[in-house]
């Protein structure tokens, strides 16, 4: 039996309800795999003893989220190509005696979306600058979007991603402040929405995006995953958009990440079902 330790530290849920745990066991369990996932609080001050012991034990890899997405890196052996750009990590996997870094949040958002729409050649507005937006910026940077307008109320944090997209990658990249009502330009093709506004339990709360200026040619993408239809994806489906939800980049990077633990590829429905059991 192989376990899987996913580094929490913002614990705050029993393992039935974490989504995390709810996807990936359901996923062993529809595929036979003899594997578990399990769910375990690591304080700051305890993580490098964590990954020691993770190590020592064999695991064949962890998750990690915030707040140890940047801190654990210096306790691995190596890092995937996006992640070393991203700078974060959320997904380790042991490759022989090494733990590799791999960063899947993007990667998991540009799978959903690619259900929709390819991101090659096409120009881009992006919400936010958190750790979700940069690895979105940077992996549909990496999937050949042609161009990609970061939009966030903290210039610093605006700039910081616009800045790892231009040195590092081959995307143009703009920072457009957000003060006010922003309009989405007519010549947009995806609109993506990275931040943590209308994350539950603030389901009320919509992005302040002239929703009037979505056109139904546009792609409009939340990463919230919870509730999965948030008030700005019910306003574009009204104005016609096509739109990918939060719960389609959540279940990707599950299917990334077992796929580098088992090597097996899983089936997304499973997932997306375990997660709609528990509501989100
Ligand atoms: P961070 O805290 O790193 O970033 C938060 C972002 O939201 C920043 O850009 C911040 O802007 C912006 N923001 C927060 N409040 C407001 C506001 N009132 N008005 C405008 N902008 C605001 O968070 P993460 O990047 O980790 O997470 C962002 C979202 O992505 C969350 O909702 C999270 O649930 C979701 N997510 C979804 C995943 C999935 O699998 N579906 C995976 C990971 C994250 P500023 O810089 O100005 O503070």
């Amino acid at each position: 039996m192989n376990f899987l330790l996913p580094l929490t530290g913002s614990f705050a849920q029993p393992a039935a309800e974490n989504p995390t745990v709810a996807m990936i066991e359901a996923a062993y369990q529809h595929h036979g795999l003899d594997w578990r996932y399990i769910n375990v609080e690591v304080a700051p001050d305890d993580l490098g003893d964590a990954v020691r012991g993770a190590r020592a034990m064999g695991w064949r890899g962890f998750n990690c989220s915030i707040p140890h997405k940047v801190a654990v890196i210096e306790y691995l052996d190596g890092l995937g190509a996006s992640a070393e750009i991203i700078g974060a990590v959320n997904t380790i996997v042991r490759d022989g005696d090494r733990l590799i870094g791999e960063n899947t949040d993007g990667r998991g958002f540009v799978a959903a979306l690619r259900e929709v729409v390819d991101p090659k050649d096409k120009s881009i507005v992006l919400f936010g600058a958190g750790g979700a937006a940069r690895a979105v910026a940077v992996e549909m940077a990496l999937a050949g979007a042609a161009r990609i307008t970061v939009v966030n109320r903290s210039t610093d944090r605006g700039k910081a991603v616009v800045d790892v997209l231009k040195n590092r990658t081959a995307t143009q990249a703009v920072y457009a402040p957000w003060q006010g009502t922003f309009t989405v330009p007519k010549d947009t093709d995806i609109v993506i929405h990275a931040t943590s506004v209308g994350l539950y339990p603030d389901v009320n709360a919509i992005p302040d995006i002239d929703t009037d200026s979505l056109t139904p040619d546009m792609v409009v993408a939340d990463g919230i995953h919870n509730p999965p239809l948030t008030r700005l994806l019910k306003a574009a489906q009204e104005r016609g958009c096509k739109t990918v939800d939060g719960l389609g980049m959540l279940v990707q990077q599950g299917v990334i990440g077992v796929k580098y633990w088992t090597g097996v590829d899983v089936d997304p429905q499973v997932m997306r079902e375990a997660l709609l059991i528990l509501r989100l």
